[in-house]
């Protein structure tokens, strides 16, 4: 597998060898419970909570508002159906949009089976919600808007701090939750500054294991619990700590904090060079979603009359990771339901990918994939 060349680092990316070492003392050494109370756990305790300040600091939060959880989707299920069935008991309103991760999406289709009625807004075509469509969604009986920072199938960044601001302008009662999974590897997060209530973020797409991530809950803010058992996370999500996730996720943060302006430019030269030599030889070939505003590793493409499914299985026989989009909808190759709401062309669906470009990936490896297309083109 060491010839793989991995452009799909939106659907995860790869451990980073200091993460993986400061992990290692808390399951080789440290393995004890960190509730327990006798001295062999203390330094674990300590770890989780070193790791909470230190997460916490990174998105401008203080450490009693960031709850670990086993990722993004569990933090973005719990934002939506916490905060909702807290504020709604039985019926109320969300707004969110159409082109959410499935993690929001199948949360809001749970919470309209549970009688709450859900506005789903969909995007432009460049991949961008209207800050007033959002407020006009707004009724008197909504609880709580779910608007993403960075869509994960075209890149698109979201006003976030506009979008909340007008939100909170029509009724400072309803709850805003933003899942920033996408947004953590590529952009400042400050919670005060987008005042936001809840926030997302997961480990595994800025080099942390998978199976670990956070929910910021606003101080003051009550939602329900949603994982019930210990009193783990000052009793609101129960479990045993997954430390050494935990202290990885905390180390890859470290690193973001020194690289991840680096990062963003090496991205940025990647995905320019890339889209240098697809416009050199694919000239019939065109970019989903805007340009502007959209994270540096991202290109959603569509080589026009080639079915993506057959793009990606002739990468991927050349040992090319590439995607249809949402990894939770690979597989199979279904529709994507983010280009849908963009109401894009079918002939653009069809042959729609996302090339998603890490900063280790190298001009060489764009070489080679572009020499694959070129060989399957011709
Ligand atoms: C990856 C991703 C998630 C899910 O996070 P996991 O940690 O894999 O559960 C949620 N939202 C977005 C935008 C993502 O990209």
């Amino acid at each position: 597998m060491n010839n793989i060349i991995y452009f799909d680092n939106s659907a995860t990316t790869s451990l980073n060898e200091e993460v993986f070492n400061s992990m290692k003392e808390f399951l080789l050494l440290n393995y004890s419970n960190p509730s327990s109370v006798y001295e062999f756990s203390q330094k674990s305790r300590v770890m989780i909570e070193k790791s909470r300040e230190n997460i916490a600091s990174y998105i401008n939060a203080n450490k009693n508002e960031l709850f670990f959880t086993s990722g993004g989707t569990e933090s973005d299920n719990w934002a939506l159906v916490g905060a909702t069935l807290f504020k709604g008991k039985k019926s109320g309103h969300i707004v969110t949009t159409a082109f959410e991760h499935s993690a929001v999406l199948e949360s809001a289709k749970f919470l309209e089976k549970m009688g709450f009625e859900v506005t789903y807004i969909s995007p432009n075509e460049l991949g961008f919600i209207y800050v007033n469509d959002v407020v006009d969604a707004i009724r008197d009986d909504t609880i709580l808007v779910s608007v993403m920072y960075i869509n994960n199938e075209v890149g698109t960044i979201q006003d976030i701090k506009e979008i909340c601001r007008m939100v909170k302008e029509k009724n400072p009662s309803i709850l805003f939750h933003t899942d920033a999974v996408q947004a953590l590897s590529e952009i400042e997060i400050d919670v005060k500054d987008l005042n936001v209530d809840l926030l997302s973020i997961s480990g595994h797409k800025i080099h942390a294991p998978k199976g670990i991530g956070a929910l910021y809950i606003k101080s003051g803010i009550d939602i329900e619990n949603f994982i019930f058992g210990g009193s783990q996370e000052r009793s609101r999500r129960a479990g045993t700590e997954n430390v050494a996730g935990i202290v990885g996720f905390s180390k890859a943060i470290d690193i973001l904090r020194k690289n991840r302006g680096v990062n963003v430019s090496k991205r940025l030269e990647l995905r320019d060079y890339f889209l240098k030599k697809v416009k050199e030889n694919f000239d019939f070939a065109k970019i989903n979603g805007s340009l502007e505003n959209r994270h540096s590793g991202n290109v959603n493409i569509s080589f026009v009359g080639m079915d993506k499914e057959m793009l990606i299985m002739s990468m991927d026989f050349n040992g090319i990771c590439i995607s249809s989009g949402s990894a939770c909808s690979s597989g199979s190759v279904g529709n994507s339901h983010v280009l849908d709401s963009m109401k894009l062309l079918d002939s653009l669906k069809e042959s729609a990918v996302r090339v998603s470009f890490g900063e280790s990936n190298t001009f060489e490896e764009i070489d080679i994939f572009i020499s694959s297309l070129k060989e399957l083109f011709n």
